[in-house]
């Protein structure tokens, strides 16, 4: 039979013998690549690996140790499916001219092996610290992990074709998953804890680690050569993939990986809310403790003077009291009052004597004596002012007493209306003591009040001392 040619065939046939062809050996089974497939794969697996750096933040926030492990789980699971799916699409992206099934219990065992390469991924990112030997350990769990999934992926396929590997390539796949998984690792780890930045460099660690994860397993598969097999092909536990099966594995993954990222985003949108709402309650209890502080400052301050009050003054002669009688030492107590001070008022009006007030109280507070941090000055009522001097034996007392009441006559506040000179003056009643175990403060202020009237009974303007004092310690 004479084969007639059109002209074009001719051309063609032609020009095809001018093109080398490439050698294929003759037991060697041609095969052909889905990119579109290839691209979704590699996507599938960058994603899984950013899903992997924001599940482990959100484990590595978790306050208990119950929340922890659910989202190594989930995180495992998740992952472990975004993995395994672009494992699966990959190799579905090698279009056989035979048919082709899958060995479901071994297509699970690497379902199996590509979560436990997840959860060691996030047990390494989302650790406190991160050393080298950590990291190489992680590196190669992880790369052990992914590699072991790859392999018994590929021991899955059940073909009228076997498939043999070239051990040196095997060889260079396990390393590109090592050195990948490691980098990845140490990536995701450091760039964990940075806030708007961190979500790109996250997005850039999920790139590397996706395309990682993609490289060792293109470079397995280019370790494969398909042969022709004189046995039938087993359908014993198989399925065959269809395109409707390919489009299944890719959304189901996508959904998987969305809940995961998805969740991640709202427990860290409520972790964000949640540490608002404890930063505004932190600077609540803040003011609160300001206010408190404030009040009780307040409880204890007069409000006219600003001088320790009647209250506070009562708590510390107490507190002084006994201790001067557990160290047997003496206590020294001045009781000031105010002379002619009724007549002050008249005289001048109660405002003008709040202010004589004020300035005495400045005097008796800061005028320089010995042991001045010592003592404790206190407005006791009225115009009378109190102060609790421990240590300060009756000269002592008797000495501070008298500068106290030169100091108030330095002040030269006049005033017309005193029976005892021309300016403001205050009489002192000094008592001095080194109490008893079980004695009470009462005697004690009462022997200082007592020499008080003493002071003003011998013409005011003047220190009196206790008559039971005991000079010297
Ligand atoms: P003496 O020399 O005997 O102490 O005479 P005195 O007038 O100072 O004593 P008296 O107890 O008769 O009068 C005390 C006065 O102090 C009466 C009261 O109006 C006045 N006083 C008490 N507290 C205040 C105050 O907070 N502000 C003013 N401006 N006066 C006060
Ligand atoms: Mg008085
Ligand atoms: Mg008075």
């Amino acid at each position: 039979m004479i084969l007639l040619r059109t002209p074009t065939e001719s051309l063609i046939v032609s020009l095809c013998r001018l093109v080398p062809l490439p050698m294929i050996a003759m037991d060697q089974i041609a095969v052909h690549y889905s990119y579109g497939l290839i691209a979704v794969s590699v996507l599938t697996s960058m994603i899984a690996a950013y899903a992997a750096f924001s599940l482990a933040e959100r484990m590595r926030r978790s306050v208990t140790a119950q929340h922890r492990r659910g989202w190594l789980l989930g995180g495992s699971a998740a992952m472990g499916i975004g993995i395994w799916s672009m494992h699966y699409l990959g190799m579905l992206a090698v279009v056989l001219p035979v048919a082709v099934a899958y060995f479901v219990p071994t297509v699970l065992l690497s379902l199996a092996l590509a979560v436990v390469a997840s959860a060691v991924v996030l047990s390494v990112v989302s650790a406190t610290k991160l050393g080298w030997r950590h990291l190489a350990i992680g590196g190669l769990l992880m790369a052990a992990g992914i590699g072991g999934m790859h392999y018994t992926g590929m021991a899955a396929m059940r073909s009228t074709v076997m498939h043999h590997y070239d051990m040196r390539i095997v060889a260079l796949s396990l390393l590109v998953a090592v050195v990948f998984s490691t980098m990845a690792l140490w990536i995701g780890f450091s760039v964990r804890d940075r806030s708007w930045h961190g979500e790109w460099l996250k997005i850039a660690a999920g790139a590397v680690m996706g395309l990682g994860i993609a490289a060792m397993h293109y470079t397995a598969m280019a370790a494969v050569r398909y042969i022709p097999d004189s046995m039938p092909m087993s359908t014993v536990w198989t399925v065959k993939v269809t395109a409707l099966g390919q489009a299944a594995v890719a959304v189901a993954a996508g959904v998987i990986l969305a809940a995961a990222l998805g969740s991640a985003a709202l427990e860290k949108r409520r972790n964000r809310e949640l540490e608002v709402s404890q930063a505004s309650l932190l600077d609540t209890q803040e003011q609160l403790r300001e206010a408190n502080a404030m009040l009780s400052e307040l409880s204890f301050r007069d409000g006219l003077t600003g001088l320790y009050n009647r209250r506070h003054f009562d708590a510390v002669v107490e507190t002084e009291f006994r201790r001067a009688a557990r160290a047997r030492q003496p206590l020294g107590l001045l009781m000031i009052d105010v002379d002619h001070f009724k007549a002050y008022n008249d005289t001048y009006g109660h405002q003008q004597g709040d202010e004589c007030l004020r300035e005495v109280a400045r005097v008796l507070e800061t005028e320089p004596r010995p042991r001045r941090g010592h003592d404790t000055v206190a407005r006791y009522g009225g115009e009378e002012f109190a102060v609790v001097l421990p240590g300060a034996d009756a000269t002592a007392a008797t000495g501070i007493a008298e500068l106290l009441r030169e100091a108030v006559l330095a002040l030269r506040l006049e005033h017309t209306g005193s029976g005892t000179g021309r300016f403001v003056t205050v009489s002192i009643g000094v008592c001095s003591r080194k109490p008893e175990i079980g004695e009470t403060t009462e005697n004690m202020l009462r022997d200082a009040d007592t020499a008080l009237y003493v002071a003003k009974g011998m013409g005011r303007n003047r220190v009196a001392v206790a008559g039971t004092v005991e000079v010297g310690a």
